[in-house]
């Protein structure tokens, strides 16, 4: 039978290989690289079992002189790195895929904390850091340039020997050298690489031609290219990128078009729609005989048929979109669309990179616990006993293990206090910029609908009597938290006092529709993640004058971790809404706030007739705390416990993972003493 979708089945030839279909998952960070090399192949592993036609490594760095502590990237410097990338290359391989490297040489993006080499780059600058780093790169000169292609090839000939069918010269996301020799903003050469267009881009076609001499007659060469910077003139911008393109036409293999830098690349759901990126890549095809692969956080299938059918793109590239659901290929190919998990744009993927810390996705909890718990997106053990669970709570910690149970072939109901399922996802998904979030819940209402032996109560607040009554053995709480009003958080960790008459609302206040009624309020973001400018942006929206107060020095200043920091201060300042930085609260009245400078004490009267903290929360546990204290064995309760928000309020991926280990480690037996609950690796010592 055919489908519409048939089309995104067909075969690409990249050079000398080909691809079994048009899925391709594009390099992306991670988190794990060389600190955690098999955990990385593991996951790269499953994105080809998924049916991704091409699986790429994310960043490789291909010599010492320009590595990125603290950022944990994979590394090509020498022989040794071989095994560790040759292993991921394997692990692709074993499911039909074909496996791309992403060579990379940060040049003037790296202080080169580790290796303490001198960076390099085009110009004499500082190096380009979001951190200012005290570290100015020096201008390469053409011993530099001619070291550089040396080092180039010989990572090149390394790849190809780890067993890596693409080779990738990379020149995007301002990135890397070829990038910075390609863009006016850090390439001001008076030489025969600066200049002109053509000059610019000598080096990348140097490095592609040499890259090509060396491995092309097996090995496809991608080039990674940025069609725009989005700083205007002062950047690159499409048609100067696309006259650089129609410069090399057909010398790699492949096209690869992003957007530069990496933020505007992968803005979150919050900043662009699906397929933002469309008309910025959609010119490229016509200047190439090459396939073009382009991304844009595509969940849509229709959308991505329409992008090959209309010419756009030759493959479908995604980053996000596989990491939420690596097996979105198979399930298209094989008509299930309502089963894919679809990215839901959070970017808290990316804050694995930010924070050197393995890869989580809000969506799919199992992501890069493939290898060290032994977890699968798809797959799950069966139940080893007949004893019914009930969940309490169906935020995503609570619809996450009721389905992963459910899979499991366990008896489960599940108990929502609420005439909604999705808790927390179901009420933030209707703020500003949110509704993608309400995927979480969509996509786990979907699969709990395929589940008989799931049953699900709304309305259905239980106390501990209602509990005892349902007879089940296993209870666990994902009752949720909710947002404080006393001033409590990573600032003041006892309450501020709070005149009686004093207008206080809480993000729950507005999640229920609950306004002010006073013009002038003060947002006191003591949070530091989204939900404190998302709550000025609400009131913006309703016409409040809004100021912003915070003890951090910017807007929502975790969300840098999510490349968002910079969106939402912009958009705040946009709307209107004054931002006060580095300041704690030290009293509110009825008609005013007082804010203390955290360096100096020094007070600050705000006049204004509501506040709105946004601090920590409280877990909500009192129903915990009534059923502890009855005999739970007389009521026949072998296990009681609780997860998510409900034991200790953190993001909606910390509470999709709580709900999956729940599911995950039910009947699982016991660890002994001293054995950890996740495999890792350990460097080897060498003699000493
Ligand atoms: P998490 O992020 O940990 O999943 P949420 O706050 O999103 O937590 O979800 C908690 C859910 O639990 C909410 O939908 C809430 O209505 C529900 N809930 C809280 N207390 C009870 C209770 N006693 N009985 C049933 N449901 C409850
Ligand atoms: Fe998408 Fe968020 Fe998962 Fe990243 S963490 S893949 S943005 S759902």
């Amino acid at each position: 039978m055919t489908s519409p979708y048939d089309i995104l089945f067909e075969p690409v030839k990249i050079g000398p290989v080909t691809a079994r279909n048009r899925f391709y998952q594009v390099p992306h960070c991670n988190g794990m690289g060389y600190r955690d090399p098999t955990a990385l192949a593991h996951m790269r592993g499953v994105k080809a079992e998924g049916g991704w036609a091409v699986v790429c490594t994310e960043q490789v760095e291909l010599h010492h002189s320009s590595e990125i502590t603290p950022f944990i990237e994979l590394r090509l410097w020498d022989d040794r790195d071989i095994p560790a990338l040759a292993r991921m290359a394997e692990k692709i391989h074993e499911h039909g895929a074909l496996a791309g490297i992403e060579l990379a040489y940060n040049g003037m993006n790296g202080p080169n904390l580790y290796s303490r080499e001198v960076p390099m780059g085009p110009a004499h600058l500082p190096v380009a850091t979001f951190t200012y780093d005290p570290v100015q790169a020096r201008a390469m000169d053409k011993t530099d340039i001619a070291n550089l292609r040396g080092w180039h090839l010989a990572a090149v000939k390394r790849a190809k020997r780890a067993g890596f069918d693409l080779i990738y010269v990379y020149a995007a996301h301002a990135l890397g050298f070829l990038h910075h020799f390609l863009s006016k903003r850090y390439n001001q050469r008076g030489d025969e690489y600066g200049g002109s267009i053509e000059n610019r881009v000598r080096l990348l076609r140097e490095i592609t031609e040499e890259t090509k001499a060396a491995v092309g007659d097996t090995c496809a060469v991608p080039i990674r290219i940025s069609v725009d910077e989005l700083l205007g003139e002062g950047g690159l911008e499409v048609a100067e990128v696309e006259d650089m393109i129609g410069l090399l036409a057909d010398l790699p293999d492949l096209w690869d078009v992003t957007l530069a830098g990496w933020e505007n690349d992968s803005r979150t759901s919050r900043f662009a729609e699906e397929g933002a990126q469309e008309p910025f890549i959609s010119g490229i095809k016509r200047l190439t005989s090459k396939p073009v692969v382009g991304v844009g956080r595509y969940t849509s299938v229709d959308r991505m048929a329409a992008l090959v059918r209309k010419g756009v793109l030759d493959m479908i590239g995604a980053a996000r979109p596989s990491i939420a659901d690596p097996f979105l290929p198979t399930k298209i190919r094989e008509g299930r669309l309502e089963d894919i998990r679809e990215c839901i744009g959070c970017n808290i993927c990316v804050s694995g990179d930010f924070t050197q810390s393995p890869l989580r996705c809000t969506q799919n909890p199992t992501m890069a616990e493939e290898w060290r718990k032994g977890w699968h997106p798809e797959r799950i053990r069966p139940k080893e006993t007949d004893k019914p669970v009930l969940i309490i709570g169906a935020g995503p910690a609570g619809l996450e293990a009721a389905q992963a149970l459910g899979k499991r072939g366990y008896e489960v109901a599940l108990a929502e206090a609420g005439r909604e399922l999705g808790g927390r996802v179901a009420r933030e998904c209707r703020l500003p910029g949110l509704a993608a979030w309400g995927r979480v819940r969509d996509y786990r209402l979907m699969q709990l609908h395929k589940l008989p032996h799931v049953q699900i109560y709304l309305e259905s607040r239980l106390t501990a009597a209602d509990v005892t009554e349902f007879g089940f053995p296993r209870v666990v709480l994902a009752t949720g938290a909710r947002w404080r009003n006393d001033f409590v958080g990573h600032q003041h960790t006892t309450a501020i006092p709070v005149a009686e008459s004093a207008q206080i609302f809480t993000p729950d206040d507005i999640m229920n529709g609950a306004y002010p009624t006073a013009r002038r309020v003060l947002v006191w973001d003591d949070d530091h993640y989204y939900m404190g400018g998302v709550m000025a942006e609400a009131l913006a929206k309703q016409g409040h004058q809004v100021i912003y107060a915070t003890p951090a020095s910017e807007a929502s200043t975790w969300t840098r971790n999510t490349m968002e920091q910079h969106f939402i201060q912009k958009r705040l300042l946009e709307a209107g809404v004054e931002i006060i930085v580095s300041r704690g609260i030290a009293r509110v009245a009825a008609d005013h706030a007082v804010l203390v400078c955290v360096f100096t004490g020094r007070e600050t009267i705000i006049e204004v007739g509501a506040v709105l903290p946004v601090t920590a929360r409280l877990p909500n546990d009192a129903l915990l705390h009534e059923l502890r204290a009855l005999d739970l064995a007389r009521h026949g309760i072998e296990q009681l416990s609780a997860m998510g928000d409900a034991l200790a309020p953190a993001t909606i991926a910390h509470a999709t993972y709580a709900g999956r280990r729940f599911a995950e480690e039910l009947d699982a037996p016991l660890l002994p003493d001293g054995v950890l609950p996740f495999k890792r690796e350990i460097t080897a010592l060498f003699e000493a």
